[in-house]
Parts: structure tokens; sequence; C-alpha cells
């Protein structure tokens, strides 16, 4: 338990040592920074001691090029078991630990959702005393930092590492070198604990940082050229600077190749060196070690592991091939081919000569393989892993691993009876599922303390928080009007803390009462924020024909992220701000209807806005979401569903029954069959309110300040671009019907203890989705390791 007396001293001593005041004194931000290192004083011990027990056997190891992790101090305390007793400390210090909460930057290490899974990964093994370590790279500028200006996206830097980082320790003396034709490096590892809820177990998570061999060049120096005294020293940094802001196509090719063979060659020597030490043999290497590859971004593992096995250990190829592809399993996130990613063998050649020609051996002896089976012509081109001097990442993942798997079951059958039908009819027995999840620790019981505390009196244990199959027993609940009462009560407490928090950030007043109807995650055309907005701008053209229209009150609320060189994406964001603008500021209306888009939406803005949802928008054109995790976090705060049948909303239904959320649109199935003959103008001729709303793109109702984002927009939609036919995503097919179930909404709101129900009923029936079921599927299915608690 927590020694209050010995905390509050180290902390003092911290501020002292670090900044050369006293407490009283110190800002907000050293108060974060001496809270944070002396509740790392505390835990050391047991993070020697997780080290220690997980060398004893087999351990598995997770490659992402992002780790979005948010923020550290909260989290950490909830997972200690100390919260309220820090909190209590404090303020007898007469710190408010909300604002001591609040400076801290988000560690905004990711994108979207596929950096988030790793993170709550992280934490799930932890919690179930997996051993898991995550390896990664450790940017100095995480995610871009968004602005609206104009209704325009901004980008700034991302500056989160200025006040230092307490969470992390920098391990000088496990340095490795990293190669490249042009460039040698010092890759210098971070490691963060990655602490267990209600264990004792710690975890790690170790980032690489990019650095020079030489900070500078004396004698240039002294000649005083500075700039080229330190342009090594600089060329060597951008390798960890920036996170590539994109999601769906790759930029800055050779930088970012760097980036992923940076941190995927400093890994596996540490792991080779690790392996070495504890005197094992090489030949044994896979069955100590599970390398899961998070996405193509760090394939490029599997030629290095042949290189670092062949050359430096002196292993025969075969034997080489042998441990190489018993150690590595891949889990592919996505099937839009624009995100499948490819190599020009240009690039590899000039950088990394050598895993080129590695690449190029695995090519040869795949082709004959293939030749072995009697594979025609065109399918052996069409499978082959460099074909018109590309190399396809995602070909020789599934060729070089053992295991390949989706993140939803409707992603993996889609992977396996369509995308890469091919290689499941070649490996079968390498396809698995592995449905994704979230951590409740940070996603109900950080995030919403209420709730939590609810549930846990209704329970009688905290048990639930890693277990969340017992949420299951408080379905019987459902029909207690007097507790659905206090969780209705919870929700508006939560939605007056969010309304206060946009009033704060975004200078705009929301009505508390009304309707929360929130979509929050990336801006994607795929993901249809564009269908929610054409929605909203009809609503609006139907309040101005018919004021008295009977509707309950609602704010639409958006939270996206757009990749900076993604026009369109840009251009949706525009729109949606043009919307707002309209709507906010037209008196007849803005009783009833609001619109806000958040800026900077990211994980501790997210922790604010899932608790406090009404309805969960997941309307992404079916086939295209591989699982989402943002609807499992809107589920597990007790909020239905407004969505497609795609991705982890098919299993979130069948979970918490069809009746308590709301399902429209097209199929998988009928967008196939449609595909060829898909006629987006008949949709925009046939429906007035469809037209009228895709008109003002073009009809002088908004500006977009003469980008020609709005033209662009519109002609995407009717006649297609270079890359893709008209109306690619299918919004004018499911416009009528989504507005349909909008209705079904607004109608099923009206009576406040069914609806209470159902939100119940989701919470309910949301243990499935937690990531400790996911993570312990991959311990089990997948790596082969074994829980093992620490005494
Ligand atoms: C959960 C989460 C995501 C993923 O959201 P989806 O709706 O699944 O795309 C993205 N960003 C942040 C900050 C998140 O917390």
């Amino acid at each position: 338990m927590l020694n209050k007396e010995a905390l509050k001293d180290t902390m003092k001593k911290i501020i002292k040592i670090d900044y050369g005041k006293t407490l009283e004194k110190a800002k907000d931000h050293e108060k974060y920074v001496a809270l944070s290192k002396s509740i790392m004083e505390q835990i050391v011990d047991r993070w020697i001691g997780t080290k220690e027990t997980y060398e004893e056997s087999k351990e598995a190891y997770y490659l992402s090029a992002e780790f979005l992790m948010g923020r550290a101090l909260g989290n950490n305390l909830i997972n200690l078991g100390i919260y309220e007793d820090v909190k209590e400390l404090l303020n007898e210090m007469n710190i408010d630990i909300n604002k001591v909460e609040e400076i801290e930057e988000d560690a905004g290490l990711g994108n979207g959702g596929l950096g988030r899974l790793a993170a709550c990964f992280m934490d799930s093994a932890a919690t179930c005393d997996v051993p898991l370590t995550g390896y990664g790279i450790r940017y100095s500028h995480g995610i871009f930092r968004q602005k609206i200006v104009d209704g325009f996206q901004v980008e700034k830097g991302d500056n989160w590492l200025k006040y230092g980082d307490p969470w992390s320790i920098r391990r000088e003396e496990n340095t490795v070198l990293v190669r490249f034709a042009d460039q040698i490096v010092k890759a210098i590892p971070y490691d963060t604990p990655v602490i267990g809820y209600g264990t004792n177990n710690i975890n790690t998570l170790r980032l690489w940082q990019c650095e020079p061999l030489v900070d500078f060049d004396f004698e240039l120096f002294n000649e005083q050229k500075y700039d080229e005294a330190v342009r090594g020293k600089n060329k060597a940094q951008d390798i960890s600077r920036v996170l590539y802001p994109n999601d769906s196509n790759d930029d800055g090719k050779i930088l970012r190749l760097k980036q992923q063979y940076f941190f995927v060659s400093a890994s596996l020597q540490d792991l080779i060196r690790k392996h070495k030490s504890l005197n094992r043999d090489l030949l044994d290497f896979a069955k100590y070690n599970s390398v899961q590859l998070n996405d193509t971004h760090p394939t490029v593992a599997i030629p290095e592991m042949m290189r670092l096995l062949v050359d430096d250990e002196e292993l025969s190829w075969e034997d080489a091939w042998e441990v190489t592809r018993k150690t590595f399993a891949y889990t592919n996130h996505t099937i839009l081919s624009e995100a499948l990613e490819k190599w020009w063998n240009g690039y590899f050649k000039r950088i990394l000569p050598r895993i080129y020609e590695i690449i190029e051996k695995i090519d040869e002896e795949f082709i004959r393989e293939l030749k072995a089976k009697n594979y025609e012509k065109e399918k052996i081109a069409e499978m082959r892993i460099v074909r018109d001097d590309m190399i396809r990442m995602a070909h020789l993942a599934i060729h070089g691993t053992y295991a390949t798997n989706g993140v939803a079951q409707l992603h993996t059958d889609i992977l396996k009876e369509t995308e890469l039908n091919d290689w499941y009819k070649l490996y079968p027995e390498r396809f698995q599922n592995k449905t994704n999840g979230i951590t409740p620790r940070r996603w109900i019981r950080l995030c919403n303390k209420e709730l939590s505390s609810l549930i846990t009196e209704l329970l009688g244990t905290e048990e639930w928080v890693k277990n969340l199959d017992l949420l299951k027993n408080l379905e019987k609940y459902a029909n207690d009007e007097e507790l659905l009462e206090r969780f209705l009560s919870i929700k508006d407490e939560k939605k007056r803390e969010l309304a206060s928090y946009i009033k704060k950030n975004e200078g705009i007043e929301v009505d508390d009462k009304s309707i929360f109807d929130i979509q929050i995650k990336r801006l994607h055309e795929y993901k249809r924020q564009l269908l929610k907005a054409f929605y909203i701008l009809d609503l609006y053209y139907r309040l101005k024909e018919n004021p008295t229209m009977d509707i309950n009150p609602r704010t639409f609320i958006f939270g996206a992220k757009a990749a900076p060189g993604y026009f369109r994406a840009k251009g949706i964001i525009k729109f949606i701000n043009e919307i707002a603008n309209l709507v906010n500021n037209d008196k007849e209306v803005n009783e009833k209807i609001k619109i806000i888009f958040v800026q900077n939406y990211r994980v501790s803005y997210a922790e604010k806005l899932f608790p406090a949802a009404d309805v969960s928008e997941q309307i992404s054109t079916a086939g295209k979401e591989a699982s989402g995790t943002g609807n499992m976090k809107f589920m597990l705060n007790g909020t239905p569903t407004l969505g497609t049948y795609d991705g982890a909303n098919v299993e979130i239904v069948a979970e918490a029954g069809e009746e308590n959320n709301f399902i429209f649109g097209l199929r998988v199935e009928d967008i196939k069959e449609m595909k060829d003959s898909y006629d987006p103008k008949k949709y925009y001729e046939e429906i007035p309110a469809l037209r009228r709303v895709v008109d003002t793109l073009i009809d002088g109702t908004f500006s977009d300040g003469g980008t020609g984002m709005f033209y662009e927009l519109y002609t995407s939609l009717l006649e297609g671009a270079s890359w893709h036919t008209a109306d690619n995503y299918f919004i004018f097919a499911d416009f009528n019907m989504y507005k349909d179930a909008q209705d079904e909404v607004d109608n099923a709101y009206k009576d406040r203890l069914e609806w209470a129900k159902k939100c119940w009923l989701n919470m309910a029936n949301a243990g499935k989705f937690s990531s400790d079921r996911t993570i312990l599927q991959y311990a089990n299915e997948i790596w082969s390791v074994d829980q093992n608690p620490i005494k």
C-alpha cells in the first residue's frame, strides 16, 4: 500500500534536485514530473523482478511503428490501486489532482486505431501477466496538433517531450548500431514501465531513439563551419523525429523506410543479444521468442532476421529460414488497396542492398515452392513477393510467418474468401481471427469513475475491471427503473463535464440536455463523415421548412484529424465546419440542433467524449472498416451503435442485441452485387433531399475559400476521380437508409427508460471486447506463451 509520507518526501526532493525550488513554488508541470518520478521510484523493484521472471521461459514481442499511449499518470495510479490515496495526499498538499493530470501531454506516437490497439494490448498483457514487450520508435514529435482556423485544418508540431518524459528511462548500455548503405546510426532504447492492474507484474515498452555516432565534427566546427559540423547529427536525428501522419499511403518514402528498418533491426539485435546472453542456442530461438508484426510496417524484420542469422551468426540459409518463419506472426489491419504497403525495389537497392538480395532469394525460393505445387504462371506472378520492381510487403509477411490474423470475424472472413483467398488456399492452417478489444482500465475505470463505482457497487467487487465478462451479471437490472435513473444521471453528469470542456476548448455553448450524437475517428472517406454531414444539412433544411417539427434537441459532435496530404479529407472537414457555421448561427434552429467539430481529437479528449455519448456513429461502408475499436469504447460506456454491418459492429450487435442498436444500410454482399452497376447519379436524381444537400458543394451556399475543395468533392461523388469510381463509398445508396435509422434513434430516445435500457444492455454485454480476451487469445493461439505472475 501507499506510504504517503514517503511519496511526499520524494516529491519534495525531486522538486529541489530538478528545479531548485520548494514544492510551494513549483509549477503544475513540475508537480506532475515530481509525482510521476516518485511513482517510478516505487515500482522499480517489481519491474526488475518481472524481467527476471520472464527470462525463465518463452516471451512475446510486439513490433509496431505506432503506440498511441495517451497520458500515463492517471492510468498508472488506477492500475496501482492508489488513485484515491494520491488524490487525498495531493489535496492535503493543496494540489488538485485533475490539474496535474491535465498538464500531461499525450504520448501521441500513433495515428488512430492501429496505434491505440497496440497501447491497449500493452495494458492487457501486463494486467494478465503475459510476457509481452513492445518495440517501437521514440518519435520526438508524435501525431500533429490540430487547430481549426476558418473551418480549415491547420497542423502544428507536437512537442510532447518539452517537459521531459518522467515515465521513461534511457538505457545507454543497450545501445545498438544500425547500418544503412549511406549511414550508420546509434539506436538508444528508452524503456517505459507498463503497469498492470491488480498484479505485481510490470511489463516494458522499449522505444528506440536515433542518434549519430558522433555529436559533431570537431574539425569542421573549429573551421567555423557550424552547419556542416552538425549535418550528420541532424541526419541521424531525422530518423526518429516525426511520426508519419498517414493512415493510407506512404510519403517521405526513403525516410519512412529508414524508420521501419531502424526500429526493426535494433529490436532484433536486442533479442538475439539477450538470447545468446542466456546461453541459448540460436536454433532454439523460436522456442523462446515469438514476434508479432503489427501490420506490414515492421515486415522488413523477416529479411533482417535472415541477415542477422546468416551473415552475422553464420547459420545456414535453411536453418535461418526455419527459425525466422517460426518466430514471426503477422496481423493484417486493412484491405483498402491504397493502404497495402508496396515498396519500389530501387529504394531497397540504394539504402538496404543486402536486405534486397535476401528478399530476392526468398522470392526465388517461393516461386520454386509454387512451381513444385504446380501453380500456373499467372498465379505465381500474382502471388510472388517482387513484381514489376515493387516489393509487396503483405506477401512477404504472409509467406515469412507462421500465422496471419484478421482483426474481426467479418474482416478475417473477407481475407480468407476474397482478398487473400490465394494465400488462404496455399496456407490454410496459418489463418486465424483475433477480434480486437479495448482495455477496460482506461476506457471505463479511468475515464468514467462514476459508472465504474455503480458497477462495483452492484457486483460487490472490482473484479470486473480485470474480468469484464462479469458485466453480464448486470443484465438482470435492465428493468430496474430506480437503477436506470441512477445510470441516466451518471450519463447526464458526464455530458455536463464534456459540455464545459467543449465550452473551454472550442468556445461553444452546448445544450447538455440534448442528444450527444458523436462520430470520432480519423477522417477518411470510407468512414463516411460526409454521410453524417449530408444528413445534418438535410435535417437543417427540413427544420427550416417545418419549424415545429417535433424532434429531440441534438448536438452533433465530430472529432477527426485528416492526413496533411489528404486533400479530400480536408475538404470534408471544411464542409462540416461550414455547415456548423450556418446551423449554429441560425437562431431559428439552434435550440434544436448544433454541430461541434472538436479540435485536436486525441486519446485524452477521447476519454471525455466516450462516457458522454448518447449515440455512437459507426457508419463506414460495409467491408471497409476492418474492426474499429471506437465502437467498443462507446458500447462499454453504455452507448448504442448507429452503424452499418461492418467490422466489429457485427459482433457488437450479436452480443448486445440488434434491438438495442440501430443497424442500417448496404451489407458486404449487397455491395459486391452492385459493384459494377452502381450509378450514384440515379440516387442523386431520384432523391431531391439528397440532391439539395449535395448541390450545396457547388451552388454557392458555402465557400471553400477558393481552394476548389468543394468542387473536387462534388465531382468525386458524381463523376469519380482519377483513382476511383463515382461515390466510391456508396454514400448516396445509403443516404435514405441512414436517414430512416436516424429517425428511429430520435423516436427511441423519446422514451427515456426504454432508451436507458438499451444503453444498459450494451454496457452489460461489452465483456467480449476487453483486450484482455484478445491478448490471451494471441498468447494461447499464436505465441504459445504462458501467463507468468512474478512472486
Ligand atoms: C479508439 C481510438 C481510435 C480508433 O477509433 P475508430 O473509431 O475505431 O477508428 C482513434 N483515435 C483515438 C484517439 C482513439 O482513442
